[in-house]
């Protein structure tokens, strides 16, 4: 390909609002384009990396059975009815109608759908297990999109869809599919990891989260440094803390402390003094909030959290906890209205119409403070079990780096940040028993299918493996989705001699199977052609100029190495082959785990 004709436009400027190294890189080297928030063209370059990947993503799923189909964009809202998340579905689903007024959205995921395809065309076990797929584009009407296409509103997703006689048969399937998440992000070379998650709101019951390594990545994940518990931060199991011996237990003093002011929970416990106290451990104080919980019957519920004051509370978990569909915290104005004191003084005694889920690390705690709901005022002598009737422990707070392992008691958690690139989920029956996706067992008895479901961003795995492998020049692509393998620079392109090489070289390494981008332009310095060459990042830069002809040569550049290679020009592909040889070596070498 000669790159006189591709449709490509680099930015020497970094784009003002490109947020992340991959969005930037991608702009600048002409990738992509935003055409509105989230929603983007992908531009030749990029279009290539992103069917590369689809490819492997295809020979991978391929190999274990499963069948590749392709469904509407375009859902009828009906479906959704059926299966019950039309109503509870977020603003994430841009939903529309149709001239005649029936309602219709566009594709977030393809649950609905895809049951009803299989329960129409499915009635025998002799037909089951069955896995399908598709590689689409999906829209979600993200809240805020944003770097590039890591959270785009529009982007491509494989998802894959099995469908099982029974709970063992769905287990196996879901490590198939797995152990293919793992032969395909090892195959890209990028570092990742396999990591527990929460099932969320699409109603799974297992599942993990495959995570690609990268300091931009919006997941936190924590890993054990003994075993191998991996786990996003959302979900870690917090360690038990041994209990704290802070004395007999008192009767509950109201409004004992008074620090005026002084909101800060260092500061608070600092200021909680009195003539047996020159302030508190933090770990005897106490935090407090108020979250305003939605179920999925529409209905609401006030939850109160408690933790210790040095704990950092985990929203998920008492979503969880609560069973909620959404939570929120409570708004400013109206816990205060609601609890009657100012935000630092706010807490759980005395408080009517609350459920009350309390950290377990304070399972046995006494003597706590805690605010009193009177500004400026703090309780002492909290014990929850005794103060707050009703109340449940629970694991509510945030794991942490250098927190205990909970699984192997041995190791301590490692902090990462991961960009999740795929997942896959155990569904069970969710789906199946509320759209009737039945099959006859071998007696003839109706049963409902075993569902699990399985993603992985397309256009995100791209974007992800850009944030691995980058440096100050530009994308160091690997090999597997390098839009082309081999930059070809003509230097000389007013040079008859240089061009007749140069066009030689094109062909004869395009017959040996390469892909090349021929950089044929005229009128631009080497100089310039090398920036470009780097900012594109192809894995190998040929070279063919006037000054390395007289010597007789050419030159061949690994853009990650540096390496530079000389010989003559009749060597290039079998110098181009062992190139490739190893740099493929090295990309087996760096695989994730
Ligand atoms: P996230 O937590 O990042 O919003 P998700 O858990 O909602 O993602 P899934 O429903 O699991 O996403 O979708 C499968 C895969 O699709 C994800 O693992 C991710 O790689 C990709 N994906 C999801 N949302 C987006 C998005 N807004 N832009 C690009 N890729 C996305
Ligand atoms: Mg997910």
């Amino acid at each position: 390909m000669k790159q006189s004709k591709l449709l490509i436009q680099t930015l020497r400027e970094v784009p003002r609002d490109a947020e992340v190294v991959s969005q930037q890189l991608m702009m600048r080297a002409g990738m992509i384009q935003k055409l509105a928030a989230g929603i983007y063209d992908y531009l030749p370059l990029a279009f290539r990396s992103i069917r590369k990947f689809e490819e492997i993503v295809r020979e991978e799923l391929n190999k274990d059975g499963c069948q590749e189909l392709l469904m509407p964009m375009v859902q009828p809202g009906e479906l959704w009815q059926e299966s019950g998340r039309w109503q509870f579905y977020g603003k994430e689903l841009l939903r529309f109608q149709d001239r005649k007024g029936a309602d219709f959205c566009l594709g977030p995921t393809h649950e609905e759908v895809i049951t009803d395809i299989v329960r129409r065309n499915v009635r025998s076990y002799k037909q089951l297990p069955m896995n399908l797929y598709q590689i689409q584009t999906k829209f979600r009407d993200e809240l805020r999109p944003r770097f590039g296409l890591m959270r785009g509103r529009e982007f491509i997703m494989k998802d894959a869809y099995s469908f099982c006689v029974d709970d063992a048969d769905a287990d196996r399937e879901y490590w198939v599919m797995f152990n293919a998440y793992k032969r395909i992000f090892s195959r890209l070379g990028v570092k990742f990891r396999s990591v527990e998650a929460d099932s969320g709101a699409i109603g799974g019951s297992f599942t993990h989260e495959f995570q690609v390594l990268a300091g931009s990545g919006e997941d936190a994940i924590l890993s054990c440094n003994n075993c191998e518990y991996t786990s996003n931060i959302d979900k870690t199991e917090a360690p038990l803390v041994p209990g704290q011996d802070h004395g007999p237990a008192f009767e509950l003093k109201k409004d004992h402390f008074c620090t005026p002011g002084v909101v800060g929970q260092v500061e608070q416990a600092a200021g909680m003094q009195d003539a047996d106290h020159d302030g508190m451990p933090i770990s005897q104080t106490s935090k407090f909030f108020l979250y305003l919980c939605t179920f999925f019957d529409g209905s609401t519920k006030l939850v109160g959290a408690v933790l210790r004051g040095d704990h950092e509370v985990n929203l998920v978990k008492v979503k969880n906890y609560a069973g909620a569909m959404a939570l929120e915290l409570m708004p400013i104005e109206e816990a205060e209205a609601f609890t009657g004191a100012k935000s630092g003084f706010m807490g759980p005694v005395g408080l009517k119409n609350v459920q009350f889920v309390v950290d377990r690390s304070l399972q046995s705690a006494v003597n706590l403070t805690c605010g009193a709901n009177r500004t400026d005022y703090h309780h002492f002598g909290l014990d929850p079990a005794r103060d707050l009737p009703g109340c449940t422990f629970a694991d509510i707070r945030m794991a942490a780096e250098g927190d205990p392992c909970p699984r192997c008691g041995k190791g301590t958690f490692e902090a990462f940040r991961g960009i999740e690139v795929g997942q896959v989920f155990k569904l069970g029956t969710k789906y199946s028993k509320s759209m009737g996706c039945t099959f006859l067992d071998e007696n003839q008895l109706e049963k409902p299918m075993v569902m699990g479901c399985y993603g992985i961003g397309i256009t995100r795995t791209v974007v992800a493996a850009i944030e691995q492998n980058y440096d100050a020049d530009g994308i160091i692509w690997p090999w597997p989705i390098a839009p082309y393998q081999i930059h070809l620079l003509n230097l000389d392109p007013s040079n008859a001699d240089v061009n007749v090489i140069a066009n030689r070289l094109e062909k004869e390494l395009e017959a040996a199977g390469f892909e090349v981008l021929h950089d044929d332009r005229e009128g631009m310095s080497p100089g310039a052609k090398f920036k470009d060459a780097d900012l594109l990042g192809f894995p190998l830069r040929a070279m063919v100029g006037s000054r390395g002809l007289k010597e007789g040569v050419v030159e061949l550049r690994d853009r990650r190495t540096k390496d530079v290679r000389k010989f003559k020009p009749e060597h290039m592909v079998a110098e181009t082959k062992m190139a490739r040889d190893r740099i493929l070596l090295e990309l087996e070498e760096a695989g994730g785990r």
